[in-house]
């Protein structure tokens, strides 16, 4: 992926696979949150619909810190590697010559050859070698923690409205079965679409999401059921 959308969870799984994963956590969680307060006989309709909001807002600030956090240290961690990568190239060549050899030799190269590869590599893009070969770091345009935050709060918002608007379409008797019916729907849509771009079974993929889905509606319209609250 050169300079598509950059995140670590991106690079991990692909694009696509990312922006399913965090629609299923806006689906789930604010589905879920919005079932659990409808549940309650006290609850009223504006109430119902500003947990929802709430919810929305909350789940998706806090995947865009939790992105930011995570791939800004990501980021730190690879530069602090690379600042020592480049101290010990600078003041050991030759130890790093041999160490980058021995790593083709691992890889089944001829011992011969991979001192001329290791030394050509060191002639070439010394830091560039190590970076890719001894370190495993892919390329250094990485780590983009404003863009991965941008893109974890979006994918999430796309799920998390669906929810709110069902529930603040159909009327208040209606949303702990219009919101459950249409989160189930689109979370067995995108584990199709999540199955397929990950090359795995579909029907797997969609019984998964759904049955997690419909387990934590279960659960938060039990724990709305359960509260003695009025007038919410
Ligand atoms: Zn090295």
């Amino acid at each position: 992926m050169s300079d598509a959308i950059e995140h670590h969870l991106v690079h991990r799984v692909g694009w696509l696979r990312a922006a399913v994963l965090g629609a299923n956590d806006g689906i789930i969680s604010v589905s879920s949150l919005i079932v659990g307060v409808a549940a309650a006989p006290g609850a009223s309709a504006p109430g119902v619909l500003l947990a929802g909001a709430a919810a929305l807002a909350g789940g998706a600030l806090s995947m865009a810190a939790g992105e930011y956090v995570s791939v800004s240290s990501q980021a730190d961690t690879e530069r602090a590697d690379l600042a020592r990568e480049a101290a010990e190239l600078e003041r050991a060549p030759a130890a790093e010559t041999a160490e980058l050899a021995a790593i083709y030799v691992r890889r089944g190269v001829e011992a011969g050859l991979a001192r001329q590869v290791a030394e050509q590599m060191m002639a070439h893009d010394a830091l560039g070698a190590h970076r890719r070969d001894e370190l495993g770091l892919a390329d250094e345009s990485g780590s983009r923690p404003g863009q991965a935050a941008l893109f974890s709060a979006l994918a999430f918002t796309v799920g998390a409205v669906a929810p709110v608007l069902t529930a603040a379409l159909v009327g208040r008797e209606r949303v702990t079965q219009a919101v459950p019916l249409v989160a189930l729907l689109l979370l067995a849509l995108l584990g199709a679409v999540g199955a397929r771009a990950g090359g795995a079974p579909i029907g797997r993929g969609v019984a998964r999401v759904t049955l997690l889905g419909a387990l934590a509606m279960s659960v938060t319209a039990a724990i709305g059921r359960a509260m003695p609250v009025g007038g919410v």
